[in-house]
């Protein structure tokens, strides 16, 4: 008979309460261990592909979570300072049609939110606040968790969902070595009711310019419009979720720029910066009833939209693993890796691409800027880039 594993996650954001609902729904006793005091991200927005809100749905939590979403209807590309615009394609139509499946575009609270009230119904799930995991130990028969106030709890696998500065991934394989960027990520949330009214469109707006770029996207049911302003400088290097930063400063960033750009940043009250870091993709996460999930194990700048839809994707597949195919703890966590690595190493490369394409020198006078945005957001170029990430089906994915 199959046995179903007893799993302690540490680390309750999105993939770890995406991997805990996959987990409890498809049999297993699951554990979430969240250092802080209460299930809230910073205040900022998500874009969510067919990919993930496909699993979302597969978990019963996609038409909790559209009734708090905005459905994109298109998607545009805009010169930095001439505000030249090129139409991209119907985003919401588009993707149910292509996909079966919604484009959201989500405020994280909320995706926290749903997915939190889904596993407060499920019998086998319990999430644990205030509760910072500090280290564990493993055997042949059990994995132990550390928890900060000196307690320990034991089970038979261990996810670390703990995120960029992951401790479970450092437990595995020692301190990581993270490379800045250059490049610095703005964010904001605007109230729609404080833009002109040329701006309130529940569209999703995509700025070049050589040497940043600005995504901004509404949110709520188009209540608000959630701001990312990407720009590269050296001179600041946290990566953190809530380090603040001021209006003047970002409007500095993005002198020169379009007014629109700069009716969005004074409409910001409380702008964050996180400095943008890559870690080269990692060779293995898995060692013995230990794993790692998410941006523990495969963070990538965020200029392909991807890093939450892989962390959920990661979960998914994870439970799947652990349920469906025979065989002991550690073998099953090495099939769940072996699925997911070459997906997700391609999507952290193909973020890091994007720096390239999105600030790229071409776009600085009007003429090059044309012929350039012409070329890299035809048709086939955007297929090859997204067709690849959006189909995806984690309910069929090979596990061996
Ligand atoms: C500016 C910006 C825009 C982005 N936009 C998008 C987008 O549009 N679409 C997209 O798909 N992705 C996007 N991403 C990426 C996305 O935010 C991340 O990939 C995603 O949040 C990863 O989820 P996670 O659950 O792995 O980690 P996290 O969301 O970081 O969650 C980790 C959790 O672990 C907890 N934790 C950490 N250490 C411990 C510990 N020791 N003990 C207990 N708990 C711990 C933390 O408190 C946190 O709750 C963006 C990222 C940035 C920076």
């Amino acid at each position: 008979m199959r046995s179903y594993p007893r799993v302690l996650i540490a680390g309750g954001g999105i993939g770890g309460l995406t991997a805990a609902l996959a987990l409890s729904r498809m049999g297993c006793e699951v554990e979430v261990y969240e250092q802080a005091a209460e299930l809230r991200e910073v205040g900022a927005g998500l874009q969510l592909a067919a990919n993930g809100t496909r699993v979302l749905y597969a978990l019963g939590v996609g038409e909790a979570l559209e009734a708090l979403s905005c459905e994109a209807e298109s998607k545009e590309i805009r010169i930095w300072n001439s505000g030249e615009t090129w139409k991209l394609f119907d985003l919401g139509k588009v993707s149910i049609e292509r996909y079966g499946y919604p484009y959201l575009t989500v405020y994280r609270p909320d995706l926290l939110g749903v997915l939190e009230r889904a596993l407060q119904r499920e019998k086998r799930a319990a999430i644990h606040l205030g509760a910072k995991c500090v280290g564990f130990e493993q055997d042949g028969d059990s994995v132990s968790l550390r928890l900060e106030d000196g307690k320990a709890v034991k089970g038979d696998a261990l996810v670390g969902a703990d995120g960029v500065h992951s401790h479970i991934r450092q437990g595995l394989f020692g301190p990581d070595r993270p490379q800045f960027t250059g490049i610095v990520a703005w964010r904001g949330i605007v109230p729609m009711e404080q833009l002109p009214p040329r701006m309130v469109r529940m569209v999703g707006t995509n700025w070049v310019g050589p040497g940043g770029h600005v995504v901004h996207y509404p949110l709520r049911a188009g209540k608000v419009m959630n701001f990312v302003g990407a720009l590269e400088r050296s001179d600041w290097q946290v990566e953190s979720w809530s380090a603040r930063g001021t209006t003047g400063e970002l409007a500095a960033d993005f002198a020169g720029w379009h007014d629109d750009v700069h009716a969005l940043i004074r409409n910001i009250p409380l702008p964050f910066k996180w400095a943008l870091m890559v870690r080269p993709p990692m060779e293995r996460w898995s060692v013995g009833r230990v794993t790692l999930l998410g941006d523990a194990c495969h963070s990538m700048v965020p200029f392909l939209a991807q890093g939450a839809n892989m962390a959920i994707e990661d979960g998914f597949i994870l439970a799947r693993a652990l349920t469906e195919l025979p065989g002991e703890v550690p073998s099953r966590l090495k099939a769940y890796e072996k699925a997911r690595r070459e997906r997700t190493r391609r999507a952290v490369e193909g973020s890091a691409d994007n720096i390239q394409r999105f600030h790229n020198r071409a776009l600085a006078d009007p003429a090059g800027a044309r012929a350039y945005v012409d070329r890299e957001w035809a048709r086939a170029p955007i297929a090859e880039r997204y067709e690849w990430l959006f189909r995806y089906d984690v309910t069929s994915a090979d596990l061996d």
